[in-house]
């Protein structure tokens, strides 16, 4: 993982590479003003909607970006947008605290990680198919090497790198968890 990042690292200079016995993320809404609430748009898709409804209670109508009464759909896999209002997420609460947390989107669960594939061939960052995305992250968990490479990031401005080294454990149970709402919940 270590040479593979090596690879890419210049490119993605807004990340650094998780590894068993980096910090852990512990979120600190009070250091950045909760910034990613802030700053960041959220996408979803149509399962992840459904979900969403299903979770808080709520109609599409009520947590979706609407134009002229229907949810927005833009022309991406993921294309609905999470309702925004003053220059934020419209359900960050008035403590910097998300007043849906139980049943926030994915972007939300996942932030700030991100799985990235590098493919080890070309030297460029590849989107593999699901069935090859699935295998290589099986692989990894399982000690074995891959093509393409799994690699688990954080986002470097999130102040909340400041936990516990990650037990090894905690580790494959963050890369598995983030693999899966990245790619296998939309
Ligand atoms: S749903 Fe919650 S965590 Fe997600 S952007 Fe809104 S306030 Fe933040």
């Amino acid at each position: 993982m270590v040479a593979a990042w090596d690879c890419i690292r210049e490119r993605f200079g807004a990340y650094s590479l998780v590894l068993p016995g980096t910090p852990s993320f512990i979120c600190q809404p009070n250091l950045c003003t909760a910034h990613c609430c802030h700053a960041f748009s959220v996408n979803m898709g149509e399962a992840e909607a459904s979900r969403m409804a299903r979770e808080t209670g709520m109609a599409l109508v009520q947590f979706l970006e609407l134009e002229e009464g229907d949810p927005i759909t833009l022309p991406l896999a993921q294309p609905f947008l999470l309702a925004r209002e003053g220059g934020h997420c419209r359900f960050l609460g008035p403590e910097l605290g998300c007043t849906i947390y139980a049943g926030r989107p994915n972007a939300c669960r996942l932030y700030p990680h991100f799985v990235i594939f590098l493919d080890t061939a070309t030297g460029k960052v590849t989107t593999p198919p699901p069935e090859d995305g699935r295998r290589a992250v099986d692989a990894l968990l399982a000690g074995q090497s891959s093509s393409p490479v799994p690699l688990l990031l954080g986002h470097v401005e999130c102040p909340g790198f400041i936990g516990d080294p990650l037990p090894e454990a905690s580790w494959r149970t963050l890369l598995e968890a983030t693999y899966q709402l990245q790619y296998e919940e939309l």
